[in-house]
């Protein structure tokens, strides 16, 4: 099973070889660097404190090269709300001392001693358990599960007191422990799929070995499938991930229950019957019960759901925001993070970036918009998980309706059942309002001046109307090479309703290196005061200007029409 690839969190320069130095260990794994004080490192984070509480609530192991008390302190607040979670270490800036904090159920002493046998150091290990037996028998390795945590600590509490303890079924991860093993022992560690009552005296642990097939149309599934696995006396722990026909795909009775029993779910080209399905899918000697509707499949050995049929293919096209890092939402990072496929243009997905050696990059020219959403179609059908990039917010002029329009004209059910989302961004019309002040306070109107895809007559008439009813505007697309001579044309047409002192606001390259925010009029305003990397905001008649502090101006436009409320006052 796949070990969720590590982020490792420097705070200064004087850390950067160590961290290469244990990144080494972890292919795919980061190096986040502060950004005033790193230079080189493979992303850059602003605000130590909030990065490292995301990347904790997004379950990333955390090896922070920094003072152990930092780490604690900043993670604190964190603590009682979460109840399993990742690894984190602390480790010294020159690799001299490994330090595992948290996730002691997460396999921290695992990644301690990893790190501590690169550096050449001796892990802090404290826990005792681990330094007695060499092992965290709670922590059983993957494809297997704990019966009962809080049981469990009472019994390493009574092997730490001095009791010796028997091993009843297949444990291969054992055989390396110190345990104090005797045949006559009161403690026994139990590893089997058989449901069993729990007792102080026993430590269960159960292999993840059985498969639930299910047919279309049960109700009810997390129940039914209980009952069944209790009427063959097999324990839930045991169930590896539930499994359907790739036919049932979109079915979200499906995609439920597979949360709340806390499986994978995946899915199998449906040949013969539910039994059928699941020992191919299974690929190993399994013993079958059930019916049509639910089949239950036993592996003689533990199995790895990854390996078992294919997940639902996601398809995620997501805005970047503007391009600056901390106005990318989270649900953004995480989508960026579980990427197998990255596909946009090429500048925006440099942006999205930098990104894991597993991780598939397709760029493709900013033109070829639908080519580029069938191609994600292709891969998530396969069951990737694909993310389209668009910059600013994907649902505006961007490629959230281009993938939209690739599926309503396609009848490939196998790209209908795809795991679609829209995830949202920063808009640069926000952004660029935002840095000004309120310009789009009131009523706005958003217009695009390419007419690539619309004709001009249209555009023309939107200006016009929009215009007329006073609504503050934003354009994009304002201006470009083969686009020479509308911006000037729609400024004419705007002018003819605003007056030339109406505030106008240039942002360029907002949040990207670089930007330029401008303040002017409508009547200074000359279209080669503007390139396609700007947005314009024009005001409406209400529109004000006010001075900063530092000489530069605040531009909004005020929520209410106060004297023009009722003229006749
Ligand atoms: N989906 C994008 C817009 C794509 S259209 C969004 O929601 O922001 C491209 C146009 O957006 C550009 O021609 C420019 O007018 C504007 N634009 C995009 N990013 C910008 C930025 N960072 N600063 C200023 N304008 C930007």
């Amino acid at each position: 099973m796949i070990r969720p690839v590590p982020a490792i969190v420097i705070l200064g320069n004087g850390s950067l070889a160590t961290a290469r130095s244990i990144q080494t260990l972890y292919p795919g794994a980061l190096v986040h660097g502060l950004s005033a004080r790193v230079d080189g490192a493979d992303r850059v984070y602003h605000e130590f404190g909030v990065t490292l509480r995301e990347l904790y609530r997004q379950d990333t192991p955390i090896i922070a090269l920094c003072a152990a008390g930092i780490v604690i302190r900043t993670l604190a607040p964190l603590l009682l709300e979460k109840g399993a979670e990742p690894p984190v270490l602390a480790v010294a800036e020159d690799g001299s001392a490994v330090v595992p904090l948290l996730g002691g159920l997460g396999g921290v002493n695992v990644l301690a001693r990893e790190i501590a046998a690169h550096l050449d150091v001796a892990p802090a290990i404290t826990t005792s358990g681990e330094l007695r037996f060499g092992t965290c028998l709670l922590n059983p390795p993957s494809g297997y599960a704990l019966g009962d945590l809080e049981l469990g600590k009472r019994f390493v509490s009574d092997l730490l007191a001095g009791e010796s303890v028997r091993i009843e079924g297949s444990a291969p991860w054992l055989a390396q422990a110190q345990l104090p093993e005797d045949e006559q022992a009161r403690l026994t560690v139990h590893v089997g799929h058989a449901e069993r009552a729990t007792a102080a005296n026993e430590l269960l642990i159960y292999p993840r070995c059985v498969v639930v097939a299910v047919g279309p149309g049960v109700a009810d599934l997390p129940k039914v499938i209980g009952d069944v696995l209790h009427q063959a006396n097999i324990a839930r722990q045991s169930l590896a991930c539930l499994l359907a026909a790739d036919t049932e795909m979109a079915d979200p009775t499906l995609r439920e229950a597979a949360r709340e029993l806390g499986v994978p779910l995946r899915f199998a080209s449906a040949v013969g019957s539910l039994g059928e399905l699941a020992r191919d899918a299974i690929g190993q000697a399994v013993s079958i019960i059930g019916d049509d509707t639910i089949s239950v499949a036993v592996a003689e050995q533990p199995l790895d759901p990854m390996q078992i049929g294919r997940p639902r293919g996601r398809l995620a096209v997501i805005g970047l925001g503007p391009g600056a890092a901390e106005l990318m939402v989270p649900a953004v990072k995480a989508e960026l993070a579980r990427a197998n496929d990255v596909l946009g243009y090429e500048t925006y997905v440099r942006m999205a970036g930098p990104f894991r050696a597993d991780q598939v990059l397709h760029c493709t020219d900013n033109r070829e918009e639908m080519q580029r959403a069938r191609h994600a179609f292709e891969l998530a059908a396969q069951g990737r998980s694909v993310v389209v990039v668009s910059s600013g917010d994907p649902g505006v002029f961007a490629m959230a309706a281009a993938v939209l329009e690739a599926l309503d004209e396609s009848t490939d059910v196998n790209w209908h059942n795809v795991d679609l989302e829209i995830l949202p961004g920063v808009s640069a019309s926000l952004a660029t309002a935002a840095q000004a002040g309120a310009p789009l306070g009131h009523d706005f109107c958003v217009l695009s001046l390419s007419d690539n895809l619309k004709p001009w007559s249209i555009i023309e008439k939107r200006l016009d109307l929009s215009a007329q009813a006073d609504l503050a505007l934003a354009f994009y697309n304002p201006i470009s090479r083969s686009r020479p001579w509308q911006l000037g044309l729609a400024l004419d047409i705007v002018a003819r309703h605003r007056t030339p002192d109406t505030p106008v606001v240039l942002g360029r390259d907002i949040g990207r290196p670089g930007q330029t925010l401008r303040v002017t009029t409508l009547g200074q305003l000359t279209a080669d005061q503007v390139d396609m990397r700007t947005m314009v905001l024009i005001g409406s008649s209400t529109t004000r200007v006010i001075p900063r502090p530092d000489g530069s101006t605040w531009v909004y436009t005020p929520r209410s029409y106060g004297d023009k409320l009722n003229p006749a006052r």
